[in-house]
């Protein structure tokens, strides 16, 4: 099992363009936002009458071949990629997800998770509603179908759900000839707007848009509905309250290369690692990265320190599916199949490792082990963000808070377990600073326990 907290998934949506390439664009926008998600990938492509989709378990590229590409054919469409959590990894969970409504077909791509979903499901089938899934995106698309069919236009009926739906979400939808995206009001998971001459694009995060030689227009606001249709884009703001991008965004899931609500995601975490030095003073021999998130602090850490950077490991990109993964007894004995210490780095030195979180302490324990066989003569962890100590609700795969090593230990006890000559975290106040420069307020429940949407409910 990963000891990371895992993003749930990654949306793209492209509408108006050449009907041969727009499955195309799709799939090259999820294979951009792969770390998003790896349990299962879906498009669905509308001609203007019908939509087409295809989803299945497993990589973008294990799930799409270009005979399925070719077959999704259609100006406008949508794709998801997944990392499922309690919904399991079945086909019914992949999305998008696709009904038959009032106002034709429809297709939704959701990233994010609902705090409410038990509540709106029990509603929806004491009407009669019946579900495939055990998604909240299904009971969101089934609310939005329901509100389309009594008012009559679907970004009311958007609106509508919207007033009623609780947590974090960022949501692609699409009907036979449009395309909608919108954003929960506190702006808890990020999306974004480009243009690629007359197609408006949307994604994740910047890097998708980019992938496919798009320019950034803006972020979706919080609150936001964007609807695009033959005669461009039409946006309304619902009511929004005080902003709460997610910070774990910038610490671990977003990629280096993207920007979210105006910060620069390398640039956030390069001033990360300044700030860690600011905060410890700490100096040794060499300053080392987890590859890839701990990369861009450490070279921070560096660039304050004057401690040198380099390599501390090797890491194996080449893991899939069926990679057959080392049980208990194996993993005690230190096998660790993605990480392998570089010897000659880090022979006889004192090491600061640069990481962006510690979860439940299993992985991070074997690698100092690692650094410590291969030389290392002091191994002093820092981490880019304050203990994780509470589980999150809005879209993000934590375990339960019993699991969570920072819950149970306090800092000094958890650096004597995981065999760190010491251990520091970027404090609550130092991550603040860091993320001012977003436009937005930031969510830093799974750090204080300050949840911005109230999770009574899910607990
Ligand atoms: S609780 Fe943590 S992981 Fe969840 S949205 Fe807030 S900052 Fe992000």
């Amino acid at each position: 099992m990963r000891d990371k907290l895992n993003e749930e998934c990654g949306v793209f949506g492209i509408y108006n363009t050449r009907p041969e390439d727009t499955s195309k664009l799709v799939y090259y926008g999820l294979f951009a936002l792969q770390h998003r998600g790896q349990e299962s990938a879906g498009i669905a492509v509308s001609d203007g009458q019908q939509i087409n989709y295809y989803k299945d378990e497993g990589l973008v590229q294990e799930v799409f071949d270009p005979k399925l590409l070719n077959f999704l054919h259609g100006n406008h469409g949508i794709g998801h990629v997944r990392y499922s959590t309690t919904g399991g990894t079945t086909y019914e969970n992949a999305q998008p997800v696709v009904i038959v409504s009032s106002q034709g077909q429809m297709a939704l791509a959701h990233n994010g998770n609902l705090v409410n979903t038990k509540e709106l499901m029990g509603e929806l089938e004491s009407q009669g509603a019946t579900f495939q899934s055990s998604t909240d995106s299904e009971t969101i698309l089934k609310l939005v179908a329901k509100n389309a069919m009594e008012t009559g236009d679907v970004t009311q009926a958007i609106k509508k759900t919207m007033g009623v739906i609780r947590g974090g979400y960022a949501i692609l939808l699409l009907t036979q000839d449009k395309l909608y995206a919108f954003r929960d009001p506190m702006g808890l998971r990020p999306l974004i707007m480009g243009r690629m001459d007359d197609s408006f694009v949307f994604a994740s995060e910047s890097c998708a848009i980019d992938s496919v030689k798009g320019d950034i227009i803006r972020d979706v606001k919080p609150g936001e509905i964007i609807c695009v249709d033959a005669d461009g884009i039409h946006s309304e703001q619902t009511k929004v309250t005080t902003t709460h991008i997610c910070s774990f965004e910038y610490v671990y899931f977003a990629r280096t290369d993207s920007v979210i609500d105006g910060l620069n995601v390398y640039e956030a975490r390069i001033n990360m690692g300044k700030r860690l030095f600011k905060e410890t003073g700490r100096k040794a021999d060499i300053v080392i990265d987890i590859p890839d998130s701990g990369t861009s602090a450490a070279l921070g850490y560096s660039q304050a320190s004057g401690v040198p950077f380099d390599k501390g490991f090797y890491r194996n990109a080449y893991i899939g599916r069926t990679f057959i993964s080392p049980k208990q007894d194996m993993r005690e004995i230190g096998v660790n199949f993605k990480l392998s210490p570089i010897r000659r780095n880090v022979e006889g030195k004192s090491v600061i490792m640069i990481d962006d979180s510690i979860v439940r302490g299993t992985t991070i324990t074997r690698i100092v082990k690692s650094l410590r066989r291969a030389g290392a003569t002091e191994v002093h962890v820092m981490i880019t963000s304050p203990p994780v100590k509470y589980s999150c609700y809005y879209g993000i795969d934590t375990p339960d808070r019993s699991k969570l090593i920072a819950a149970k230990k306090p800092i000094e006890d958890i650096g004597i377990e995981i065999g760190a000559d010491s251990l520091s975290y970027l404090s609550h106040e130092g991550l603040a600073d860091c993320l001012k420069k977003s436009g937005l307020g930031t969510c830093m429940a799974c750090f204080d326990g300050k949840y911005p949407v109230p999770v009574e409910e899910s607990k």
